[in-house]
């Protein structure tokens, strides 16, 4: 059996990048650059006006004829002279003649006559062409997360598309004789399943939404044709239950049975022991304790940073904190303990029903506080790392 660190190495050295592909600006929130991208136009295009006012020539001179109007989208051609101005809105182009934009809050107008009350210095209110970036110029280095300012900047600079590393094709597979759809009728010794759905959702928080669930009952012969089928069609295969060591547990027979390499299997840890990490190729399989705490933990910690080494992340480790824990703790297991916790800013408590079945207080946990295996005893207010999950 492994420790956490180890485990952590296993999936870092085994995974590579997704395929290169290229997409829309629009649908690209959450993806990461392959490739450095550089500016097609200067940004603004041409000298802007940063004001509701008038353009004008800095000279000596404090009246000038209002001669003209530049409104937003606006191209103005025509010579404005020394003593002349040009009525001028936010964004709108500042004629070649004039260098100077004053706002209107500074000046008082009669008719065609303007009378500056307060001068602005030279220059003042002109966005100059290229201030932002210039043609040619780095825009993102290849590695940048697209954020929703990222979309915003690519699309002013007229972009389209770019190209990104592929976010990768998952299959959900749920395996239990026991497990019954939400919605429908509970049968005795059943149970609801909401290990799939549970995935998904956590899926959705790297913006994966390329998923598939599929269901298979405790049998050999089908958990090995379920589990071929997902290999084929699917970059990941993320897989619940029956991976412990009971009699009807057949998921890691019939992963070895399809050719999946094992990469480790069981970690000293709780919840969350009997985890599988495992490749074929280029795909990517976990078989994740059935247990649905075991069952997230283990995604949030070992799953999830595998997505993002796939996706391109350079961080792709949930980012530690620490707080101090309002509670005395001891771990007399020898296991590294992950704890469902609910942290503010200075403090993290230990939550109730940290049993790897119960989901209650993990629906309101905010991270999980790590205690290393080699760890038996923390004092109240001593600092714990906490593994947040946002
Ligand atoms: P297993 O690892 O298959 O032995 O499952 C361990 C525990 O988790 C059992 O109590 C199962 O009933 C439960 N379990 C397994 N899969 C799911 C699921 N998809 N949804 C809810 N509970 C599950
Ligand atoms: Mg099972």
């Amino acid at each position: 059996m492994i420790q956490v660190a180890e485990a952590l190495n296993i999936i870092a050295e085994n995974i590579s990048k997704m395929p290169i592909v290229k997409i829309k600006v629009s649908k690209s929130l959450g993806y990461v650059l392959a490739e450095a991208v550089y500016s097609p136009i200067h940004m603004p295009p041409f000298r802007q006006s940063a004001m509701d006012g008038y353009a004008f020539t800095h000279s000596d001179l404090k009246q000038f004829e209002v001669v003209n109007t530049s409104q937003a989208g606006d191209f103005l051609d025509e010579k404005i002279e020394k003593n002349q101005a040009v009525r001028i809105f936010t964004g709108a182009f500042v004629p070649d003649d004039t260098d100077t934009v004053v706002m209107q809050e500074h000046t008082r107008r009669t008719d065609h006559l303007l009378q500056i009350e307060k001068m602005p210095v030279a220059g003042a209110n002109v966005r100059e062409k290229g201030e932002q970036i210039k043609k040619g110029e780095l825009v993102f280095d290849a590695g940048t997360v697209i954020s929703p300012a990222a979309v915003g900047f690519l699309a002013c600079l007229g972009i389209t598309k770019i190209k990104v590393y592929d976010k990768p094709k998952v299959a959900i597979l749920v395996t239990g004789n026991e497990l019954v759809p939400a919605g429908k009728k509970l049968p005795k010794g059943k149970i609801y399943e909401s290990n799939s759905l549970m995935i998904e959702a956590a899926l959705k928080t790297v913006g994966i939404k390329k998923t598939s669930i599929f269901k298979v009952k405790d049998s050999l012969k089908k958990t090995i044709l379920s589990v071929e089928s997902c290999l084929a069609n699917f970059d990941v295969v993320l897989i619940s239950g029956g991976i412990s060591v009971g009699d009807y547990d057949y998921v890691k027979e019939a992963l070895l049975k399809n050719g999946v390499t094992e990469l480790f299997y069981k970690i000293n840890q709780k919840p969350g022991k009997p985890l599988f990490f495992g490749t074929k190729e280029n795909k990517i399989v976990f078989a994740l304790p059935g247990n649905p705490a075991s069952s997230l933990t283990c995604f949030y910690v070992y799953t999830l940073p595998a997505l993002k080494k796939l996706m391109g992340f350079d961080i792709i480790y949930l980012q530690e904190i620490k707080r101090k824990i309002n509670t005395p703790f001891k771990n007399t297991s020898g296991k590294t303990l992950f704890l469902k916790a609910l942290y503010d800013d200075d403090n993290v408590t230990v939550l109730e029903s940290q049993s790897s079945a119960m989901l209650n207080t993990f629906a309101v946990a905010n991270g999980l506080i790590v205690v290393p295996h080699y760890v038996t005893a923390i004092e109240a207010q001593e600092e714990v790392v906490i593994l947040p999950f946002n």
